[in-house]
């Protein structure tokens, strides 16, 4: 109904100053006034708007007030906040990522509460690098010669591709062109570090006389990249580091330039994770014994730490990379470093890894443990709503791992699943996220709503979901 604009009801619209003399605006202190007169405006020009397309709003002077009060007062809500992850991606790129160890947070919060010696060496006394507080842990955990870490992995392929590659060839197959979320996308990288890139194989064949061919005067790499979460099956062929490394050598050995072998692994793992089987990602480690001289990852996917790009390899590449001014824009800073650290010295014993950080041990957790929290849910619930408005039930489900990591694997589970007799699971759904205090994250499928026990983190989370579950079916009485 486009009903004609009530042009008395504009007319009547109160201006700015008269909102800002109502008692409602007069008594709030605590925010700038510049606010709450922009709220005001904004307030006024929903309304005329609304008024314009033939609405009949309220704009009684108290009421606008009321509204503008609301407008003024969401900046003093935190934005960033805790949310609870029951839709059971463990790597969950819109929820953070990685949940840091408790030994990450406590090193955080040491290095910010206090000065530290972020860049001041106490053994000599003088000026010391932040490159050097992860440096060996890095290595002494891939094997690697050198590292450098920096503000996250699509900064560290940037940084290597603009070192190595800027203003020479560096060749990657079209198997492995792919976008990753939050448009990452490899040409676009290339373009932006002026390196140029070589485009070889088909797109789910890719074989090594592909790159023999393509190989010119003015190759400077070969680039291989972690398809992320994209997999082909079937009819493919890649071709592996050891074999890009012998084609390298080959070619240097009759005096072609260097050649690097560079991977950019994605998720990268220090620890092969054996309850994936086949599925289970390279490590760090195996990628560098077969050859490639550099390799860079995430810091916060597969390895459960805070945002970061590891770079790893060969010493003198490493020592190039640490004086290109990018080293200095894409730095660390001391918070990140600190997580970074202490997640690091976890994995010198991969048990205490596996139990400590709780992205692996989430990934790694069997399913009955899940189950366990799935009843605690299941039992705090059922004394809690009618029996005639919902069914629940303990079912086994599938997790995922997220983050590009083990796409394939389907790791068992099990989650809380809510049949709706009243309601529906969308309104839940609606309820849990956008009026619970923590909003809770569930899975929406047929028309049940799915609670994953595997992300869930603790009985005080499951305490927060039975709350918000509960809390949804109560509104549905009045
Ligand atoms: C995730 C990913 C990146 C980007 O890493 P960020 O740490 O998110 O910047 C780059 N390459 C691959 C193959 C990835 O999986």
């Amino acid at each position: 109904m486009a009903d004609k604009p009530n042009t008395e009801l504009l007319k009547k619209l109160p201006q700015v100053e008269e909102v800002l003399q109502n008692n409602v605006l007069a008594d709030i202190i605590d925010i700038p006034r510049e606010i709450v007169v922009d709220a005001v405006r904004t307030q006024i020009d929903a309304l005329r708007q609304r008024i314009l397309e033939g609405g009949e709003p309220s704009i009684q002077t108290e009421d606008i007030a009321k509204a503008a009060a609301v407008r003024a007062s969401a900046l003093q809500a935190p934005s960033l906040r805790r949310v609870i992850n029951a839709a059971g991606v463990v790597i969950h790129t819109n929820l953070g990522r990685s949940v840091l160890a408790q030994e990450a947070v406590d090193a955080v919060n040491q290095a910010i509460t206090g000065y530290s010696t972020l860049e001041y060496n106490v053994e000599a006394m003088a000026r010391g690098s932040r490159h050097d507080h992860c440096e060996k842990l890095i290595c002494a955990l891939t094997g690697a010669e050198a590292a450098i870490a920096v503000n996250n992995n699509a900064a560290a392929v940037m940084m290597v591709l603009s070192e190595f590659a800027a203003g020479h060839e560096a060749i990657v197959s079209r198997g492995e062109q792919v976008e990753i979320g939050g448009s990452f996308r490899i040409p676009d990288i290339m373009q932006q570090s002026h390196a140029h890139m070589v485009e070889v194989g088909a797109t789910n064949k890719t074989h090594l006389s592909d790159y023999e061919r393509a190989i010119t005067d003015e190759t400077a790499m070969l680039l291989k990249v972690h398809p992320s979460n994209y997999r082909m099956t079937g009819f493919t062929e890649s071709v592996d580091i050891r074999e890009l490394r012998k084609l390298a050598d080959a070619r240097q050995a009759e005096g072609h330039r260097d050649i690097l072998v560079y991977e950019d692994q994605g998720s990268g793992a220090f620890l092969r994770l054996d309850v994936f089987g086949n599925y289970a990602e390279p490590a760090v480690s195996e990628s560098l014994s077969a050859g490639a001289d550099l390799v860079s990852f995430s810091g916060d996917k597969l390895l459960g730490g805070p945002q970061a790009g590891l770079i790893v390899g060969r010493a003198e590449l490493i020592d190039r990379l640490k004086s290109n001014p990018l080293a200095r824009v894409l730095r660390l800073d001391k918070m990140t470093l600190a997580a970074l650290e202490a997640t690091l010295r976890l994995y010198l014993n991969p048990q205490v890894a596996m139990e400590r950080i709780p992205t692996v041990r989430m990934l790694i957790e069997p399913a009955d443990d899940v189950r366990q929290r799935v009843e605690k849910l299941h039992d705090a619930l059922v004394k809690r709503i009618a029996n005639d408005v919902a069914d629940l039930s303990i079912v086994p489900e599938t997790s995922r791992a997220g983050g590009g990591a083990l796409p394939m694997c389907d790791i068992e589970t099990y989650a809380l699943e809510i049949r709706f007799l009243k309601g529906s699971a969308q309104a839940c759904d609606e309820f849990l996220v956008r009026q619970c205090p923590v909003p809770i994250i569930a899975r929406v499928s047929q028309e049940m709503v799915l609670c994953d026990g595997r992300t869930i983190l603790n009985d005080d989370e499951i305490e927060i979901i039975a709350d918000g579950i509960a809390g949804y079916f109560a509104t549905l009485d009045d």
